[in-house]
């Protein structure tokens, strides 16, 4: 039977990122794909320059009809830009007993936009962190969650347990803007960067107690937008499909690298991905 998957982000009008990835996403691991925009922002691939936030009503006059018409095997949430939606999508969730929920921490674009304000970030760790199967962070949202700075691996494994101990059973933490700081790749300046083949993209998955890494190559590329959404995205299609979150993420990973190394380079920036 057809898996149904559900996101609740914001609209990249240029399809780089938030829900258009997301959909393009569920498609590539042949779910269906619906979903909910929680604000539509102006954006291409080189920054985002505003957005029109939508209401609670709004993302529940969305959500609900479909979930009274389909059966939803995961969703995801991305962007959410207000704590009156945060909340709405926690009642969305928990009434409708959704399950195989994915919380991507969408904070701030690439470019310094910021996507949630701060009094909202707080609400979304209380209420949606407990309902999560799993929270995607990468570096500097672990790092504005868990408030702390990150600078190696101790310091991931520290941000994690913070971030469970907010409620989060499971927490991805994406190290692509790790590289710079970490061991092999500590440099002061461009010319003094390790070789392209000595730098591996590492993720860390902590279940509970446990940590799986994940590391892939190295890719030298300025097409990365939307790679934070189409990872989530990705992680929710497999769970879906019945993979374990071990499994999902495994195959999410190597679905990005894929998708980043066949990028179509197309605008002027940050180009998107081959979701
Ligand atoms: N726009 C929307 C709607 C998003 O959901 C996101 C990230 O999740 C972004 C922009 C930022 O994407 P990036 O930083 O990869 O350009």
């Amino acid at each position: 039977m057809t898996k149904i998957c559900l996101t609740i982000a914001g609209l990249d009008p240029s399809g780089g990122a938030g829900i258009i990835a997301d959909i393009q996403t569920f498609s590539a691991f042949g779910c269906f794909a619906t979903a909910s925009i929680t604000s539509i922002t102006f954006q291409n691939t080189t920054g985002v320059f505003g957005a029109i936030h939508q209401t609670a009503e709004s993302v529940r006059g969305q959500v609900e009809p479909i979930v009274a018409d389909f059966e939803i095997a995961a969703l995801k949430t991305g962007m959410l830009p207000t704590r009156e939606v945060i909340e709405e999508v926690a009642r969305l969730v928990q009434s409708n007993n959704l399950k195989n929920f994915v919380v991507d921490p969408v904070v701030r674009s690439t470019s310094g936009f910021d996507l949630i304000d701060d009094e909202a970030l707080k609400v979304l760790i209380e209420k949606l962190f407990p309902l999560a199967d799993i929270v995607t962070p990468n570096l500097p949202e672990a790092e504005r969650i868990a408030n702390m700075k990150i600078e190696n691996e101790t310091n991931i494994e520290q941000a994690a347990k913070i971030m469970q101990s907010y409620g989060a059973k499971n927490v991805l933490i994406k190290g692509g803007h790790f590289e710079v700081k970490s061991k092999k790749a500590k440099v002061k300046s461009k010319d003094q960067r390790p070789k392209t083949e000595d730098r591996t993209a590492k993720d860390f998955l902590f279940i509970g107690n446990e940590k799986h890494i994940f590391e892939a190559e190295w890719i030298e590329t300025t097409a990365t937008h939307g790679t934070g959404c189409t990872l989530a995205a990705a992680v929710t299609a497999n769970l879906a499909l019945g993979k374990s979150l071990i499994e999902a993420v495994e195959i999410a990973k190597k679905f990005v690298t894929r998708a980043i190394k066949t990028a179509p380079n197309i605008g002027k920036g940050h180009s998107p991905i081959n979701h």
